[in-house]
C-alpha cells in the first residue's frame, strides 16, 4: 500500500493523554455462531496496518459463552489476530444495540485501542455509530481504503463523497480510538494460518436482562439467503441501460447461467423496475470482487465503478469506444451487447457442455 497523498494541516500532535491508546481492533460480527466474512477481511487488513505501526491486532468476540464462540476465537488467530478479547454474558447471546454498546464502551475505555474497525453491515453500522457516540470519537463510515500516515501515526480512512464523485481521506486527530467501517469484499480475504495462536483476554461484563428494554422475540435467518449472492460470486455478468429494454436482460441471465455466475445491474435498471435492488452493483448497491466481471451496456460511471473495480478481470462490452468503462476495464469489446452476449453464451455453452 502506498502512502496516501498528504493533505494540508496534518502536523497535529496527539495530546499526551491519548498516546496510551495502542493497537488495532476488529469487532467480530457473529450471529448464532456464524461469522460475517467481512470480519476476517478486516482482521487481515488490521494485520497490515498493525505491522506498519508495530502494534498488535485485537479481535473482539462478543456473545454468550459456547463452543461455537470458542471456535470463533481460534479462527481470529488464524486470520491474523494477536489477542482475542472474549466478552461473554448470556445477555449478549443475540445482538442488541444497547447492551453491546454499553459493553464495548467499557472494554474500549479499559484496554484503549487506537483504531477500531467494523464491517459496514446492518449490525456493524448500527454498533459503530452507537459506540462512536458514547465514546465521543470520530467514525468514518463505508471506507474503501485504509492506511496509516506514518509521520503522525494516524489512520487515513478513504471513502467516496459528494455522491461518489470524489474520494476523500479522513483523519481523526484529536480523539481516540479512531473508528471506521468497511463494506464486505472491499478488502481481500486473508489466507488462514492454522499454526497461529495468541492470548485470550476474557471479559465478564455485569449485565442484567431487566436493564435491557429491547427483547428478542424470534430469530429469522438471514433473508439474504434468498437474494442474489453477488458479494461472493466468482463470475458476474452485469447489464446496464445499453441493453435498451427489460426483455434484453435475459441475454445477461443466459450468459451468467452458462458461466455459472451471478447477474448484476446498474442503478437505472433497478430504478426502472427491471430487477431487484439485491442485484445492484455500486456505491449504493453491493461491492463485488469476482474473478471475472462482464459489463454489458454499462458506461462505467464512478458510482458503479467503486462497487466493481477490484474485480480480477473486467471485460467491457460497449458500442461507444470512448465510454469511461474502457479506462479501467482489462479487456474491451466495442460493439453491440445485444449480439455479443448471445454469441458468448453460444460459444461458452459449446465449450463448457
Ligand atoms: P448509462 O450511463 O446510460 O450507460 C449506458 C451505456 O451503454 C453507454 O455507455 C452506451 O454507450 C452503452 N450502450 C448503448 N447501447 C449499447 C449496446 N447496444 N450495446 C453495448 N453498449 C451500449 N449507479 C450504479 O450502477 N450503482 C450505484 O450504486 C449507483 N449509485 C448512485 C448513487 C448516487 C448518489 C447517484 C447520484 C448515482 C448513482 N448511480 C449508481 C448512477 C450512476 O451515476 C450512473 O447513472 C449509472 O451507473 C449509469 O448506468 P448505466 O451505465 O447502465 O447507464
Amino acid at each position: 500500500m502506498s502512502e496516501p497523498s498528504k493533505p494540508q494541516g496534518r502536523k497535529f500532535q496527539l495530546p499526551e493523554h491519548l498516546k496510551e491508546y495502542k493497537g488495532i481492533w476488529v469487532i467480530v460480527e457473529q450471529e448464532r455462531g456464524s461469522v460475517h466474512s467481512v470480519s476476517w477481511e478486516l482482521v487481515g487488513e488490521a494485520r497490515k496496518l498493525a505491522d506498519k505501526l508495530g502494534v498488535k491486532v485485537g479481535a473482539v468476540v462478543l456473545g454468550a459463552d459456547s463452543p461455537e464462540l470458542n471456535a470463533i476465537c481460534g479462527d481470529a488467530f488464524t486470520y491474523g489476530a494477536d489477542v482475542v478479547y472474549k466478552v461473554t454474558d448470556p445477555v449478549l447471546a443475540d445482538y442488541r444495540t444497547d447492551p453491546y454498546t454499553r459493553v464495548m464502551t467499557d472494554v474500549v475505555n479499559t484496554y484503549k485501542p487506537e483504531i477500531v474497525l467494523l464491517g459496514a453491515t446492518t449490525l456493524g453500522r448500527d454498533l459503530a455509530g452507537a459506540i462512536a457516540t458514547t465514546l465521543a470519537t470520530g467514525l468514518t463510515a463505508d471506507c474503501t481504503e485504509l492506511d496509516i500516515y506514518m509521520d503522525n501515526r494516524s489512520l487515513a480512512a478513504t471513502r467516496p463523497t459528494f455522491g461518489g464523485t470524489l474520494l476523500c481521506t479522513i483523519q481523526t486527530l484529536a480523539y481516540r480510538p479512531q473508528m471506521a467501517t468497511v463494506r464486505p469484499r472491499v478488502m481481500s480475504m486473508p489466507d488462514r494460518d492454522d499454526s497461529r495462536t495468541g492470548r485470550v483476554v476474557e471479559v465478564f461484563p455485569t449485565l442484567r436482562e431487566d436493564d435491557v428494554i429491547t427483547k428478542v422475540l424470534s430469530f429469522i435467518a438471514d433473508r439474504e439467503q434468498n437474494e442474489a449472492q453477488l458479494a461472493f460470486a466468482d463470475i458476474i455478468v452485469a447489464g446496464g441501460k445499453g441493453l435498451g429494454k427489460p426483455e434484453n436482460l435475459k441475454l445477461v441471465f443466459d450468459l451468467a447461467k452458462v458461466l455459472g455466475g451471478e447477474v448484476g445491474v446498474t442503478r437505472p435498471l433497478v430504478q426502472a423496475g427491471w430487477t431487484g435492488f439485491d442485484r445492484q452493483v455500486g456505491q449504493t448497491g453491493k461491492t463485488v470482487r469476482p474473478k471475472l466481471y462482464i459489463a454489458a451496456g454499462i458506461s462505467g460511471a464512478i458510482q458503479h465503478r467503486v462497487g466493481m473495480e477490484k474485480s480480477d478481470l473486467i471485460l467491457a462490452i460497449n458500442t461507444d469506444a470512448n465510454a469511461p468503462i474502457f479506462d479501467f476495464a482489462h479487456l474491451g469489446l466495442v460493439g453491440d451487447a445485444l449480439t455479443i452476449l448471445p454469441a458468448l453464451t453460444d460459444a461458452f455453452g459449446k465449450r463448457l457442455s
